[in-house]
Order: structure tokens, then sequence, then C-alpha cells
């Protein structure tokens, strides 16, 4: 049988082992046409069924709303967080920020190089281990959207619920937690993601946006920054990532094979409980860095005593066949992230090792 890692990297990611095996059957000869996806035209209609499969199935897993379209693009959400700015941010206006820790503190750097920003909410004096209150918004005179972070990656936080903006379009970065549990799209002007954490391989990014948003942008932009550009041409402007377009697609179908969007919020819950209650029920061997409240589902992030400790504790894990446990250098301490493809059964094993860890070092 294939040896597989309890794999917990942060991004690229585990992705389900049903989907990368479905990939290897069809890998060589795609639907009978002798060659792999990867070998063939973006402009030919085996290749843009998959494309437009893709971006059906995923408007379907968020209920149809009206008036959506789905841009597959390229640059890693980091290139939202410029082009974001670039195509909404006008003259007089303001670009206001949730600022909630490392990704969106990269967001609002983008957008300064562009424009006036402001930080409508902050929990920097909490060290972002807390997430501000989103009822208690602080807007600019003139907004020209509103962009929150939906999961911080890094620090472990996640908003469990989003703010009424009314008309001032509301701008999301759920590059680590989109499709982990169901979402209200229609609340949002734009949502986006890289791939490499919920949806599939690194090299897509996924843009879920109002057509009315993105189908006029400032007539001074490069060609490839604008919405506009990608919307009129269904993504298919230049040649689409369409090796990581496939495997979203594939992914979608496994969503939508375990019960779509409630289905898998309700196995990252089990998942989620299972390792905070272990942190928990530690007396204090394992301390949880985020404020009980503000915890992630998709990055549980923790500490133990001491460096020396930690160092240890991932060093022994990775004997045991953990990955990717060592928290991001910007912060220390560890972080075991569980997007939709990590299975319960990996979890368990981590508890158990973290029961063993304890048991010879407490
Ligand atoms: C990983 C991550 C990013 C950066 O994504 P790239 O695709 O590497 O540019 C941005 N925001 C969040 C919340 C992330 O987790």
């Amino acid at each position: 049988m294939t040896k597989r890692s309890y794999n917990f990297n942060a991004g690229p990611a585990a992705l389900p082992l049903e989907v990368l095996e479905k990939a290897q059957s069809e890998f060589v000869d795609f639907r009978e046409s002798g060659m792999s996806i990867m070998e063939m035209s973006h402009r030919g209609a085996i290749y843009e069924s998959v494309h437009n499969e893709a971006q059906e199935r995923l408007l379907s897993l968020l209920g149809n709303p009206s008036g959506y379209k789905v841009l597959f693009l390229q640059g890693g959400a980091s290139t939202q967080f410029a082009m974001i700015p670039m195509n909404f941010l006008g003259e007089g206006q303001q670009a206001n920020y949730v600022k909630t820790g490392s990704w969106a503190n990269k967001a609002i750097k983008e957008a300064q190089l562009i424009g006036k920003t402001h930080v409508a909410a902050s929990s920097e004096s909490d060290k972002y281990m807390k997430l501000p209150e989103l009822s208690s918004l602080q807007l600019s005179e003139q907004p020209a959207y509103l962009h929150v972070t939906s999961n911080e990656t890094i620090e472990g936080t996640q908003f469990k619920e989003f703010p009424d903006t009314g008309s001032i379009p509301l701008i999301c970065d759920m590059s680590s937690d989109i499709l982990s549990r169901p979402f209200d799209l229609s609340q949002f002007a734009m949502v986006y993601a890289g791939a490499q954490k919920n949806l599939g391989p690194s090299g897509v990014t996924v843009v879920l946006a109002r057509e009315d948003m993105i189908s006029s942008s400032p007539k001074h932009l490069p060609t490839m920054l604008r919405y506009d550009t990608h919307v009129g041409n269904n993504s298919l402007y230049n040649t689409p990532p369409s090796f990581g377009i496939y495997m979203i697609n594939e992914v979608l179908k496994w969503i939508e094979a375990r019960g779509g969007l409630e289905g898998v919020q309700e196995l990252n819950r089990k998942k989620a409980e299972l390792i905070y209650n272990e942190i928990d029920n530690s007396e204090g061997f394992y301390q949880g860095c985020v404020d009980p409240a503000s915890r992630s589902h998709m990055n549980v992030t923790f500490r133990l005593g001491s460096e020396e400790l930690e160092k240890a504790f991932a060093k022994a894990s990775e004997q045991e066949g953990f990955i990717g446990l060592k928290g991001h250098r910007s912060v220390g301490g560890l972080r075991a992230s569980i997007y939709n493809a990590v299975p319960y059964e990996s979890c368990e094993a981590l508890v158990n090792f973290m029961k063993q860890f304890q048991e010879q070092h407490a």
C-alpha cells in the first residue's frame, strides 16, 4: 500500500487521497484523448468543459447566488492584494481593512502602495490573538471597500461571522478556509483564495466576484491586472493553469460527495475539537495561542512551556511521521493545519502523539 504521511502542512497542503488517485488514473490518457490534460489546448472542447464545470460546481456548492462570476487567476492571493486596490480604489477614496494579523498586514501593505488606506478594526493590541469585534467597525469617510481576512493562517484565528457593510463592497481573503464551511456569498462583493490550502494545488487563485464589481476596470491598468480582462474572456485571456483547475474540479466533486459544505464543516469541527480538547485538557502542558472564541478550525496554533520543548516536540513528531507541525517562522510555537483534506485519523494520531509526548516530558 502507498505510504501517506500525517500531513499538517500549512500550504501547499494535504489533498484528498481519492482525488490524487483519480488524477493518477487518468493522468496519461484523459477522457480517451490520448494525452494528459496538461498536454492539450486550453481552447479545445475537452479542457473547456473541465474549466466550465469547475466554475459551475463552485457556484453550485455556494447555492448559486445570482450575478456572481468565478475567475481562475495566477500570481497567488498575494497578487490579489495589489489587484484589489488597483481595480477598486478610486481618487479621494480610502481602502478599509480589518487588521487581524500577518496576511491582513500584507494586504494593507500592498494597498498602501496604490492609494490611501484606513484600518477599520484591529487586533494588534491583542497581538492578533483575539479577533476584533466587527460590530464596532470604524469605517473611513469615503470607503472604496472593506477587506477582511476570514482565517489568519499564521496566528490561527478565524471569523465566525462577517459584518453587514450595506452598500460598501465587502471583500474577503478566504485563502485558508474557503469551502471549509457554508457561507453566504451574496454578503460579499468579492471573495478570493489561493488554491493550495483548501482547493487544490498551488498555481491557481480562485476569485468569486459580483459581476458588476469586475466588469469595468480603470483604463490605465495593464491588461493582466484588470478584472474586466478575465471576466470578459472567461479566465481564458491567456493560458490558464489548466492542470490546477482540473484538480480543483476534482476536489469540488470530492466535497460534494461528502455532503457539500455542511458535510465538510461538521468533519472540520470534529477534527478541530479533538485537538483543542487535547490542548485544553493537558493541564497547561500545551497552551492554545488564541483566545478560545477566535480559534480557527483550520490552523490550530499552540505552544509548550519552553522553546526547547517545542523543538523537541517538532523533532519527535517528524520521527513519528508527522509533517508540518512547526509554527510559522515569524511567530514560533507549533501549528497543525487541518484543512478539508486532512483526515480525522491524522488528527487522532496527532492527539495520541501529544498524549505520549506529554507523558514523557511533563
Ligand atoms: C497562504 C495565504 C495567502 C498567500 O497566498 P499565495 O497564494 O501564496 O499568494 C494569503 N492569504 C492567506 C490568508 C493565506 O493563508
